[in-house]
């Protein structure tokens, strides 16, 4: 017997593979592009969204952390692998059984890799990380990169092979603008002795839409990637996630009747309400029960009341004919009427990145 999924989230892979190819005629030729697949690839699913990618053209791809890494290589991906976290003894052995690139950023993380690499007979490549004003990680200045180097330089089996840091503020305004530059600035300054074959890297999403003069030889595509550029720009992007669920009742209610948790919600005339299939524990953001719609039937419905851990409920008074098993869409269009990742983010104040990432393990993906 099949059973209904309560809710789905369907995934449009050849937007995916069209976005990378987007993304790769914007950046100059002479720059390889890596996509970033961490956090399930943002939640539209790693494997799937490395396959996309590499068929649109990335050269490399980016995880957080080495069991990300190794799910891709057990899928059989074979391309270079960037485990952009910092290196540690938890996870070396693995990252460098599996040749994924780790990240290191002390001549102890390089003394790791080494002693690593020595134990299993293999050299394991490396990217070393600069920080030039994130906070995160990464050497700070010309002493703690050149103790990085002469400890790499002491160490057969850990081979430099790249070097990259992070803008803190690449989507932001003038000060944000002007704080890039000073970012690559110091970027360049610190990686200008290193070797040609060494490849420098700086550039997320926000850089390669706003600078692609710093595209350098590699740029890192991430939210763009999934069709939501953080900055405006004429590369054409287009979102990949439809989100889903279903009514599974409808209800007339009287004026001065309470919906959800707190009785925050009360009509002062008669509503006729849908009770839909999805809650905070798909996903969901809680904090949209105040502002947030879904859409019923192509129109807009305002979700009613708090919303629950398996369960919202939504006003389709104006709605004619809802009645359950009526699709709802979450984030998608239906009719003429759409909702994206960033509306959503605007109801609950945050940003589409996390929309999109917080695919629980319960919700059905599928993939066209
Ligand atoms: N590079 C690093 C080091 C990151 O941490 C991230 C994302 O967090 C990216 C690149 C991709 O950023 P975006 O999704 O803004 O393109």
């Amino acid at each position: 017997m099949s059973v209904i999924q309560r809710n789905t989230r369907t995934i449009d892979l050849s937007a995916i593979e069209n976005n990378m190819r987007a993304i790769r005629a914007s950046v100059p030729p002479q720059a390889k592009v890596l996509a970033v697949v961490k956090a399930d690839g943002y939640g539209h699913g790693a494997v799937e969204t490395a396959r996309a990618a590499i068929r649109g053209g990335a050269e490399m791809l980016a995880v957080a952390a080495v069991s990300e890494g190794i799910q891709l290589r057990k899928a059989g991906i074979e391309i270079p692998i960037l485990v952009l976290g910092a290196v540690s003894p938890f996870d070396v052995q693995a990252g460098t059984e599996y040749s994924l690139i780790q990240t290191v950023c002390s001549p102890e993380m390089v003394y790791l890799c080494e002693e690593t690499g020595d134990a299993l007979g293999k050299q394991t490549e490396v990217h070393m990380k600069i920080d030039t004003g994130m906070g995160r990680i990464g050497v700070r200045n010309e002493e703690e990169r050149d103790l990085v180097l002469k400890a790499a330089g002491d160490c057969p089996h850990v081979k430099i092979t790249g070097v990259f840091t992070h803008f803190s503020d690449a989507d932001g305004n003038e000060d944000g603008i002007a704080f890039t530059k000073e970012q690559y600035k110091k970027f360049l300054k610190l990686t200008e002795s290193l070797p040609e074959t060494v490849l420098r890297h700086c550039c997320n999403s926000a850089a390669i839409h706003r600078f692609p003069e710093m595209a350098l030889d590699m740029v890192r595509a991430g939210i763009s990637l999934y069709g939501y550029p953080p900055v405006p720009t004429e590369t054409e992007l287009k979102p990949c996630m439809t989100w889903t669920a279903t009514v599974s009742y409808v209800k007339e209610l009287p004026a001065g009747s309470f919906v959800s948790y707190g009785r925050t919600y009360q009509n002062d005339k008669p509503v006729r309400a849908a009770t839909v299939t999805c809650g905070y524990a798909d996903g969901y953001f809680r904090s949209c029960g105040k502002e947030g719609y879904v859409l019923i039937r192509g129109k807009r419905a305002k979700i009613i009341g708090r919303i629950c851990m398996d369960q919202m409920m939504a006003d389709v008074t104006d709605i004619d004919g809802v009645a359950a098993g009526d699709e709802v869409v979450l984030m998608g269009q239906s009719g003429n009427e759409s909702i994206d990742a960033e509306e959503i983010a605007s109801w609950t104040g945050t940003i589409s990145y996390e929309i999109l990432c917080s695919s629980a393990g319960r919700v059905d993906r599928q993939y066209f």
